[in-house]
Order: C-alpha cells, then structure tokens, then sequence
C-alpha cells in the first residue's frame, strides 16, 4: 500500500471519530506452566479493557504449538465461554485488547497476530504506532510480501520471517532496528514469552510476578486483578526473555532518553495502575490541584467528567474549596462500539451517555473538570447540556496543556485539523465550545504533578516536539 493510500485512509478514519482521543491497546504476557493460563490472561484482558475495545484474543502455547482465539467485541464478547481453548494445558499466553489507529477496524486485525513459519510458530501483541509502517510496507511487498492484515503490528513478523535467525532474540536484534516510533512488544513461541520497549518508552509495560511466575503487562492493574505482585517497569530498549529457566533482561536497543507518554497519567491509565512508581489517581489529583492553583474561579460547585476526569475534578475542589458534586452521570451500559461512525449518530451518541443532573446545577456557577480537549465538539455539547440544565455559569477547566499537535505514536489524533487548539487561541476555543470561561494546565504543571523528570516524557502533542 502507498503511504498517499495509507495516509487516506488514515484521515477518512479519523474524520469518523469519536471526540476523545483513544489508546491504542494493552498487551498482557504470562509464562506459568501448569497455571489455568486462559483464565488468568481472560481476567488480565479485562482489567486492560480500558485499552481498546474493538477486538480482544488470546494465544496461548502447550509447549509444541501456539492456539489463537480473537475476534472484535470487549472480551466478554469474544470469550464469553471459555470453552475454545479450555483443555489445552498451556505454558505461556499472550492477550491483546485493541482500539485501532493504524489499519482501521477490520476483523483481521485483532491480535495476537499468529505466524508459522520456518522456525516455527510465532504470536505478536503490540501496542503503539511505527512512524515509517507504510515505507516499511512498500518495501516488504516489493520483496513479495503479502500482508494479511492492515495493521504496522504485521510488519514486524515478516521483518523476522524475512531477515530472521534461528532464535528469536537474535532475530530481534537484527529488526528491531528497521523500526521507528512507538512500540511495546509480546512475543509467544512454543516456549518462551517475550517483552521489549521501544528505545524510549512510549508505550509503558510492567513486570511482575506470580507465585514463582513471571507476567508482563501495560499496566500494573491487570496485576492486581490476577493477584500478581508489580517487580519494575520494563526500561526503554530492554527486551526481556521469560523460558522454562528463568528471566534474562537484555538491552536490546540503546536508549539515550525515555520519553514515556504524558497522557498515560493524565487520562489512558486506570487510576489503580502505578507508572514509574507513580499512582495514577495521586497524580490525576495533583493535576486537580494545580489547575485550581493555575486557573481559581469564583463558582458555586465543582464537577468532573466521568470516568478519567473525576479524581482531577475533586483534586480541584479540595484546592479551591468549594465542593465537589456528581454533576454528570455517565450511562455505563452504552459501549463504545455503540457510537457509529456517522456524524449524525455520534451526536446522540454524546447525550446518551453523559446526563447532567439537573437538581445539582441548577442556578449554579459551575466548574467541570475535563482531562483533555481534542476536537472540541464534546465539550461544546458538555457546555450546552449544562446551560439547558439550569447552569448560571459555566468554567471548563482541563486538567491537561492545549493539544495542538498530532500524535504519530498511536493515539487516534493525527492531524491538525482535527484538533481545535491546534490553529486557535484559548478565547477561540473557549468561544467555540460555548462556555463561562475556560482554563488549561500549563505544561510545567502537568511536568510538576507527575514528579518525574521533564526529560522522560513525551510532550509532543502539547509542544509540537516530537521525539523521534
Ligand atoms: S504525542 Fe501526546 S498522546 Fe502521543 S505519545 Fe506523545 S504525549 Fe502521548
């Protein structure tokens, strides 16, 4: 495919999308002989579900080959009995849960992807976006090629069918270089599970343990669920190798800096998910907090926008002191994939899942704490429905820096056009979603209530410099 197709494409899907930004996946990795691993890598992938709702699978090996069940639908759709892969005693498994940036919605892209090939068989989960997919398509299909999928995951199996060795490590070794951008890799052979990063991290993993056992997996949460213990993070350009003897950590791509994704914290992660030791709840509220500190208001209720703007939200009205209200209800049963990808669907898409209660607004100055603002028609219709419920006034307050730059690292916002900060002004934007008035964190804030050095994060969308 030309990257001109591809870049088509691309544009025709985001034009269809939702207005929140969304990830692009979560990958959960086990390797315990003898352990009911189906079971455990099915509650994994729903403490990851957050992460992609569009497809869930599951590989899992018995020591000689590798078993594959995915399909689209949340994984209760797609395992709602676990009966497919129930008698196979497995060593090790991989799972997947998947929201589509590059490669659209089609069924074949769920993951794990699944190959056999001349050294055996080989299933690939991975989260991220590679910045040269379509360069790197080209060129593999003018070789002979012949993709199954349309997704950039695919390319890294026939970077190793096509230049691999006999193990895989080395045969990493050898690829991994053709790749640029972000990416967080599982891999499952017939016996051994393996892990790695990009050189910077974009895409977190985490290690852990379970009894005697190793688990990898996008966030620390999937642990908690399963009963796992969080060991560390996986290091930016670390590859680690889980067999039957062990672990064995390599750093397989040098790393001169980490550049971790910003918005990990600030609205993808669960707030019981812990990132370079950081919670993500104590962040988000921190984050609350300097809003309040950045943008005071004199208002009568604070509220947040549920579900990942809530602990900002009471963060900012522990700070201002003023209290903190459940303006807004959110509508738990309409999933994602409810939202159709028409205009006129999607409309109503928004009012059917958030409800403003009227009772708490009413007459009041109200503060509404969001995590983010991509293309703006959200927050226009939030700002709208809190007028028609009786609201006097109305304060956005955005727990995140304006985005005025598009993500290239597998976040579904990736063009400026799409985005309203990215050629308006705050009181454009604040004219244009409708409201009272209108504040964002600064990006020093956001920095200050993560904790972590500035130098390991990605900021590219908030600042126009892009890492790689
Ligand atoms: S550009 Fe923004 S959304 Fe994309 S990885 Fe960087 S911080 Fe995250």
């Amino acid at each position: 495919m030309s990257s001109a197709s591809t870049s088509r494409r691309r544009r025709k899907n985001n034009s269809l999308r939702k207005d929140k930004m969304e990830e692009a996946c979560g990958v959960f990795g086990i390797y315990a002989p003898g352990q009911d691993l189906l079971r455990l890598t099915n509650y994994a992938l729903y403490a990851l579900q957050h992460r992609g709702q569009e497809s869930a699978g599951i590989a899992l090996s018995d020591g000689d080959n590798i078993h594959l069940k995915k399909g689209p639908g949340l994984v209760s759709e797609v395992f709602p009995h676990l009966r497919d892969l129930e008698d196979i005693p497995a060593v090790a498994a991989i799972g997947h849960v998947r929201y589509s940036t590059t490669g659209g919605t089609r069924p074949e892209n769920a993951q794990p992807l699944l190959i056999r090939y001349r050294h055996g068989s080989l299933a690939v989960a991975h989260n991220g976006n590679l910045v040269n997919a379509a360069e790197l398509r080209d060129r593999l299909e003018k070789e002979g090629s012949i993709f199954q999928t349309t997704t950039d995951s695919e390319l890294i199996t026939h970077l190793i069918a096509r230049y691999g060795y006999n193990d895989l490590e080395s045969s990493l070794k050898g690829v991994l270089p053709y790749l640029h951008g972000a990416y967080t890799f599982l891999f499952l052979t017939e016996d051994k599970l393996v892990g790695l990063r990009d050189p910077y991290g974009i895409r977190p993993l985490s290690l852990g343990r379970l009894n005697d056992h190793y688990v990898l997996a996008s966030e620390t949460c999937a642990f908690d669920t399963i009963g796992a213990e969080m060991i560390r993070d996986i290091n930016p350009g670390e590859m680690v190798v889980i067999t039957r003897e062990g672990i064995k950590s390599t750093q397989i791509l040098p790393s001169h800096r980490s550049a971790l994704c910003i918005f990990e914290f600030i609205y993808f992660a669960r707030p019981d998910s812990n990132i370079n030791g950081e919670n993500v709840h104590l962040v988000r509220k921190k984050l609350g907090r300097l809003l309040a500190r950045e943008h005071p208001v004199a208002a009568d209720i604070v509220t947040g926008v549920p579900d990942s703007s809530l602990t900002a939200a009471s963060g900012f009205a522990e700070e201002i002191g003023l209290p903190y209200e459940m303006g807004l209800i959110k509508n738990r049963y309409i999933g994602r994939t409810f939202i159709q990808p028409r205009q006129e669907i999607r409309n109503i898409g928004v009012q059917l899942k958030l409800n403003p209660v009227k009772k708490v607004v009413e007459g009041k100055r109200v503060v509404v704490v969001d995590d983010s603002i991509v293309r703006g028609t959200t927050s226009k219709k939030l700002v709208n429905m809190f007028f028609k419920a009786g609201a006097k006034e109305v304060h956005m307050r955005i727990s995140s820096s304006a985005i005025i730059s598009p993500c290239y690292y597998g976040i579904d916002m990736q063009t400026h056009e799409e985005l309203v900060g990215s050629k308006r002004k705050i009181e454009e934007i604040r004219q244009e979603i409708g409201a009272t008035s209108l504040g964002y964190l600064s990006i020093q804030g956001m920095l200050d209530s993560v904790g972590l050095p500035p130098e390991d994060f990605c900021l590219a969308c908030f600042s126009g410099e892009y890492p790689i």
